[in-house]
């Protein structure tokens, strides 16, 4: 497959977006990065099956928003690609989907206590996190991994209108409208979650964001140089370089 020049610069900031993370500890042996593909949105952008700290231009393949593999054969895909396929079919706004499992987020999944946004940088997460649990659409005897388009469907729909979907006992799934923006979501999701866990600790009732403010800070173009310098920072970070070149 020839890529063209669009797809080829979302490929880049694909592989630095699994650098950057898995540098960062989002990432470890596990968890994923898409994009959905720029040329057609039936599809999506992911590694083969590969931890992302390792994962090359040369990994990256298609795949269906049933999450079937574009070509068939051709590589050994993530068994949880349907988390992705699932919700690029369910949000047609949405272009980049992390899953995690960072140890921060968890306790948020098997608790009451509520994840929300507590820290400036997190606002893009949303105001409300829903909590997904695989028994309730599959019992208690799954291994908990989303290994079929139906438990990536059930994931999508507890996901609803949010940015963010934390899954029980496992991780959660973010959701961007660009690689930058979900790149910069899955790094704040953890650090705000420890923050908030740390307030917690405290005693207190920690203050959240409110609703004017996670809009004021939302109205921030994402993509606005002041913004887009962090692939600057996160790339030296990582050892890697800027996808398309310095900005
Ligand atoms: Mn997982």
């Amino acid at each position: 497959v020839i890529a063209d020049g669009r797809t080829r610069s979302v490929i880049g900031e694909l592989v630095a977006a699994n650098r950057i993370l898995a540098n960062a500890g989002v990432l470890d042996a596990f968890g994923h990065v898409s994009a959905r593909h720029p040329s057609d949105p039936t599809r999506f952008l992911i590694s083969r099956s590969r931890s992302p700290e390792l994962v090359e231009a040369a990994d990256i393949h298609e795949v269906h928003l049933d999450g079937t593999l574009a070509e068939p054969g051709s590589h050994h895909p993530y068994i949880e690609r349907f988390i992705h396929a699932a919700i690029y079919a369910a949000r047609p706004e949405i272009a980049a989907v992390v899953h995690s499992h960072a140890d921060e987020v968890v306790p948020f999944s098997i608790s009451r206590e509520p994840l929300r946004p507590v820290l400036h940088t997190s606002a893009a997460m949303g105001a409300t996190v829903p909590v997904w649990d695989i028994r309730d659409g599959f019992g208690s005897e799954t291994n908990l991994l989303v290994t079929t388009i139906e438990q990536g469907r059930d994931l999508a729909r507890r996901l609803g209108a949010a940015r963010v979907v934390l899954m029980r006992g496992h991780g959660f799934a973010a959701t961007g409208r660009s690689v930058f923006e979900v790149v910069k979501i899955a790094l704040y999701v953890p650090r705000n979650a420890h923050i908030l866990s740390a307030a917690l600790a405290l005693g207190d009732d920690p203050v959240a964001l409110s609703d004017g403010e996670i809009r004021a800070l939302s109205a921030i173009d994402p993509d606005a140089p002041s913004s887009r310098r962090a692939w600057e920072y996160w790339c030296a970070k990582a050892g890697i370089a800027v996808p398309g070149g310095a900005t």
